[in-house]
Order: structure tokens, then sequence, then C-alpha cells
């Protein structure tokens, strides 16, 4: 498949010329329509071409969820740039390394105290030849009380403009067509997406306008009977992430839906945005569902907007969905994904009833295999637990400057996912971890996703997380990190025995850590690699201190 109407681009040039008055972004309670952000689009591609950017050369976007994010990457797009998402909340040094690894040329961030002294800082130090930085109060409503109520005093960076530092108006301020660039939609990388970035240096997926397009459209497929054209999503994740970029951005745009932008995670600030922007669609992490739950006066908000919340990015425990739905009357619908697969891969559909605890079946034209832990040749029947691996026109080109971890993971056509799961007769598929989560006890694989479960049960656990620590004797030995909801105690003892009579000998964790808090990703998943590394630190001065 070649050709500009499977390149991402068209995917706004099409919504714009179909609908261009429609609503297509919402921020802070100001509207864009599809003209306005498509003609904001091209003049930004065109302000790329005469600063010289060239066709597969890379655009960096370190920006919150904000209208300049919607502009920008598709005015990179169209200007035949490669789009890489940059974390805001990385560090300076993480930043540095990104660029260095990718070879972002021109880097478009906001002009904020957090993020334009991190770009700022890698001028001077990479092959970095220009920073963007706009205004976030430009995109906001005239109203300056409601900037200072987002944004606290002192935290807009000053900034020296200069050759090398641009304004964004001075991007933008030109004719609006720039030169038209063919693109060549199964091999161009459209983003550099990269991923996780929790164990070793981050890695960034090369995604193409086909993988892109064709994820979006399975998407839409899958969500057609839920009255999603025409809609609005609610993108509180972050759109610098695949989950949100695809099944917010894309979507929206593919469906010609309004995208409401919440460039941050304030849980008043949400919860009014949906009761006054009246969203239908809500994707979101299950750590979201939790903070939701336990939000104080919650019941006094009207949410009754929502048709739909499409939960991914982590296991959403069986009990959670129950009681989210019961409790809200917002069905959850459950997918599965990563970001080497644009990233969806798996889902529920709205209204079928398919087994609990399943993340649904594949998408279409998407194969789902089971294959041996020992041997990821060897595919394995219905109900048997092995790697998950996954086909289809999705799945990522391979990795950036990485060619033997992409022949690693891409085997056949195969993208070996590194997540341990089975499916069933009907081909739903279950997930119990990730291979390097599995916990060796005495020798057999014990599942961290099993105990979480069966901690959830419990109604005083807001939040649950298993690692496997060392043990002498064992091997490894489970060990739970528990939040408890606000108001509720429960002892350690207490809780070991209730989750005892639903978990075997082997699963059965040896000691539970009571926390405040769990440490989060960027797309608020438990880290279970951030409290390993705490673990392993304790372990480290108790040693020294012995
Ligand atoms: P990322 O590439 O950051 O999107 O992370 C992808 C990983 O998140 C997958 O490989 C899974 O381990 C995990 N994940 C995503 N969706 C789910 C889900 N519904 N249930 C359990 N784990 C999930």
């Amino acid at each position: 498949m070649t050709g500009l109407s499977t390149s991402l681009p068209w995917l706004l040039d099409q919504a714009a010329a179909a609908t261009p008055d429609r609503p297509c972004l919402s921020f802070l309670g100001r509207t864009y329509s599809y003209a306005e952000v498509a003609g904001l689009a091209a003049r930004v591609a065109k302000g790329l071409q005469k600063l010289g950017v060239c066709k597969g050369e890379r655009v960096g976007l370190c920006l919150p969820n904000s209208p300049y994010f919607v502009a920008c990457y598709f005015g990179a797009l169209k200007a035949g740039a490669t789009v890489v998402a940059f974390n805001p909340l990385y560090t300076e040094d993480e930043i540095r390394a990104l660029i260095v690894d990718s070879g972002t040329v021109v880097m478009i961030t906001l002009d904020l105290q957090v993020l334009y002294p991190k770009v700022a800082a890698a001028l001077h130090s990479t092959k970095l030849r220009i920073a963007v930085v706009c205004p976030l109060s430009d995109a906001m409503p005239l109203s300056k009380g409601l900037l200072f109520r987002v944004l606290k005093r002192g935290s807009i960076a000053p900034v020296r403009y200069s050759p090398a530092v641009l304004p964004f108006n001075s991007l933008v301020s030109n004719g609006d067509e720039p030169e038209p660039v063919t693109i060549d939609a199964d091999s161009d990388p459209a983003v550099l997406q990269y991923t996780g970035g929790t164990t070793g240096v981050p890695k960034g997926a090369i995604l193409t306008h086909a993988n892109l397009m064709a994820n979006v459209e399975q998407v839409r497929l899958l969500l057609e009977d839920s009255g999603l054209e025409g809609g609005r999503l609610l993108a509180l994740l972050p759109l610098c992430h695949a989950f949100a970029m695809t099944s917010a951005m894309n979507l929206a745009l593919a469906s010609r839906s309004e995208i409401v932008l919440l460039p941050r995670l304030d849980m008043k600030q949400m919860l009014r945005t949906i009761e006054t922007e009246r969203p239908t669609l809500f994707p979101v992490v299950p750590a979201l569902c939790v903070a939701m739950l336990s939000y104080p006066g919650v019941e006094r908000f009207d949410l009754s907007s929502l048709r739909c919340c499409i939960s991914g990015g982590a296991p959403l425990p069986t009990e959670l969905k129950q009681r989210f739905e019961k409790r809200f009357g917002i069905p959850v619908v459950e997918g599965y994904g990563l970001t080497e697969a644009s990233p969806v891969v798996t889902c529920n559909r709205l209204g079928e009833i398919g087994p609990p605890g399943s993340v649904g079946r594949p998408l279409a034209r998407t194969e789902v295999d089971i294959r041996a832990l020992d041997d990821p040749t060897r595919a394995l029947p219905a109900g048997e637990r092995g790697e998950v691996v996954v086909r289809g026109p999705q799945v990522m080109a391979g990795y950036w400057n990485h060619p033997e971890e992409s022949r690693e993971v891409l085997q056949g056509g195969w993208l070996r996912t590194g997540d341990v799961g089975h499916r069933d007769e009907n081909g739903f598929l279950f997930l119990t971890g990730r291979i390097k989560e599995v916990i060796l006890r005495s020798g057999y694989n014990v599942y961290p996703r099993t105990i979480e479960e069966a901690l959830f049960c419990h109604s005083a656990v807001a939040e649950a997380a298993v690692i496997g620590i060392p043990d002498e004797r064992c091997g490894e030995v489970p060990k739970a990190f528990v939040r408890l909801r606000d108001g509720e105690h429960v002892s350690e003892a207490e809780l070991l025995a209730f989750v005892a009579t639903r978990l075997n000998p082997l699963e059965r964790p040896v000691t539970v850590e009571f926390r405040s808090e769990l440490p989060k990703t960027v797309v608020g998943k438990v880290s279970g690699q951030e409290l390993a590394r705490q673990e392993a630190a304790k372990r480290e001065e108790r040693s020294g201190h012995g």
C-alpha cells in the first residue's frame, strides 16, 4: 500500500475538507475547528521546510497535551519529517540521550520552566539545530485568571530568542501551502516512539505511516457501533505515548470527533471538564480508574456523557472494572497493546460480554499466537501459557539504530511481546505478566498478576503491585506492595490470611508493604521495575550495614 491516502497527514486533511467547521480540539474552554487545525499544521509544515528540514529528518515534540501537539505532529509529518515524541517528564539527561539517539534536528517545546531549559541545554551539547518555543498563553482563552489557575506564578520560562531559538509565531508566519512531499506509507517512518525505557537504554520503535494508519483504522472498526462518529474523546493520557496517540488523537480525526485536551492530571479539573465538555469516550489506565473511585466528592459530578472508557497499558483487575462500572454506570472495555504495535493488538467489544479478565480478541487483520517460553518457534494450543506473539499491519518496522534487537523481537513477521498469557478456545487473550516479571519460586513460575487480582478482592485495597525478591531457600518469593483506600485499615497478617484462601502456597506473598503511594510511569502504570529498584537499593544498604 503506497500513496497519500495511507499517510497520516491525509487523516487531518481529509477530515478538514469534509467537515471544516466541525470542532476538532477543545483546550481549557477554547475550541479549534478542523479547518483551523489543518491550516495551522500546514503552516507548521511550511515553516519547518523553510528551516531546511528535509524528508526523513527527525522533528521532536516535547509538549504536553495541547493544540500545539496536534498541529505540530501533523505539520511535521506533512513536511515529510519523522516525529519523535518526547515525554515532557524526562530529565535533561534523558532528553539529551534521545536527541542524540534519534538525531533530532528541531525540537518544538513550550515556554514552561519545567520544559524549556531541558531542551535549551541540548542546543549546545547535541546536533539539535533549532528549538521552537510555543507560548502556552497563546493557546488559551484570553482570561488571564484561568491561565494563573492552570499555571503557578513563575512557571513560565524566560526565553532569549536567537537564530537557534525561535518563537512558534515566526515558524507559522508564512503562506500555508508547504511543498508536497511524496510519502511511501509502507517504508517511511512517521514516528520514532521510544519504549518505556525502564530497563537499559530506551529504544525507538519505528512506526511507519502504514503502521499507525492501520492501527487507527482497526480501532475505529472495533468501536464503529459505539456511536464514535462525531463524538468527543477526552485526551488526558499523554499524547506522547502510543496509547493516546492512536486511541485519542488519531482515532478522533479518523472519526471526525472532537478531542478534549487536558494538559495534566488534576482530578477536579478533569471531573469538571467531563461535566461541562461532555466527552463520550475516555481512554484510561487502571490507575486513573482507581484515582476516580477514591476521589472525595466524585459523586457530585455529572459523568453521564461518557458512553465508554477504554482501559489499556496495564492490567485492569476484574474487581476494579466491576467496582468502577457499578459506581459510575460507565462500561470499561479493556484492550492490550504495546508501543511496538502502534500500539493496539486486542480489545474487548463494547456490549459483548467476554470472559472476565480477558483483554479481548485480536483486532481486524491481526494474528495473536502463544509460543513456548523456552522455544519461541513452538506454538502452544489454547489454554497453555506462553509468550504472546503478534503479526499484523500495525507491527513496527524495527528499532531505530538497533538491528540486533530488531532481529530478536521480529521473527518471521511475528513480534515477540515479552508478555506471558494464554488464549481460550474462542480466541480471547488473557495476560499473566511479562517474561521478565515472572517469579521463579522453587523452580515454579509464579505470576504477579494472579496475586494482584487476589489482593484487589479485599475491599480495603486501592492499588497493589507484586514483585519477586531474592530468597535463599526458594530463589525468589513474591512481595506485595499495597496502597489502602482512604480511611481503611487492615494489617499485614489479615491481608496475607485473606489472599491465602485464594492462592496456592507458591503464590502466597511472603510479606506486604503498605505505601501511601506507588511509583508510576508516565502513563500511570504502577512501575514494578521502580519497586524492584527500590528493593535492591534497600538490600544493598542493609548488606553495607551488615
Ligand atoms: P508500552 O509499550 O509502554 O505501551 O507498554 C506495553 C506493555 O504494557 C505490554 O507489553 C504489556 O506488558 C503492558 N500492557 C498493556 N496493556 C495491558 C493490559 N491490558 N493488561 C496487562 N498488561 C498490559
